[in-house]
């Protein structure tokens, strides 16, 4: 059995303070178990938003690394620092760091290893645009940005995170059975190249869930939790979503 992860990504909202009571929020719903639940704030609230969330099953994660520790990159943040604000998670791959900031797939590698030698788990976002989905590729294209990104790394610690481009703060949802089509065949991918791991990685879908559509979602055999933006910056569409997960 998965345990159902429920991801928020705040992306560049809310203030510290307003981080910080949304934490305290989101804590007090988080189970000790049946789910693990986890929000990424901006990083300048990740200090904030860990201590709200210290002592409470609630963690953390930012939304984005640079594979580096230290250096002459300006306004990056590194592994490192991620760890030391107190978060235990990042997104990797989103596809707005793709499109808008020239994210890669060898990026993303690349980040994935920087952070696992941090010890810290790495949710790797992967999706396919609206092009490439009518295209019929939307199964190639997201088998190729797992494999680029699994290259070379520790498949037990890693959290995958399915999120079709055309879907992420559309409104437009893939239909379950279409979202379970693709995790299923990530699942596929991941038995044909690490079969003894392949049961226990956590695959959640993103793009548009909120508290209507999720139930119908994690009812997929393959979709193991969710990543969320939108409903997950109010406590109201947030927690119900917690509430789905735990019940599913
Ligand atoms: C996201 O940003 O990862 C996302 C899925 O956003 P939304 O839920 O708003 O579509």
């Amino acid at each position: 059995m998965r345990t159902p992860i429920i991801a928020g990504n705040w992306k560049l909202n809310l203030t510290i303070a307003e981080s910080r009571a949304l934490a305290s929020a989101i804590a007090k719903a988080s189970p000790e178990s049946g789910a693990e639940v986890i929000v990424a704030p901006v990083s300048l609230s990740l200090s904030a938003v860990a201590e709200a969330a210290s002592g409470t099953p609630l963690k953390v994660a930012a939304q984005h690394t640079h594979a580096k520790d230290s250096g002459a990159f300006t306004g990056e943040l590194s592994p490192a620092l991620i760890q030391d604000a107190g978060a235990s998670h990042c997104i990797v791959g989103h596809s707005e760091r793709r499109s808008l900031f020239g994210e890669t797939d060898a990026g993303v590698n690349e980040k994935v290893k920087a952070l696992q030698a941090q010890g810290l788990i790495p949710i790797v976002c992967i999706g396919e645009t609206l092009a490439q989905r009518e295209a019929g590729d939307a199964i190639s294209t997201v088998t190729a940005q797992v494999a680029a990104a699994l290259e070379g790394v520790d498949v037990s610690k890693l959290v995958l995170a399915y999120e079709p481009v055309w879907a992420i703060g559309t409104g437009k949802t893939a239909a379950p059975a279409d979202a379970q089509e693709v995790h299923a065949a990530i699942r596929a991918w991941l038995t044909e190249h690490h079969a003894s791991l392949a049961q226990q990685v956590q695959i959640l879908y993103g793009g548009s869930v909120k508290p209507a559509n999720a139930a119908e979602l994690l009812a997929q055999s393959d979709i193991d939790g969710a990543l969320v933006g939108g409903a997950s910056l109010k406590a109201e569409t947030f927690i119900p979503i917690i509430e789905a997960a735990i019940a599913s």
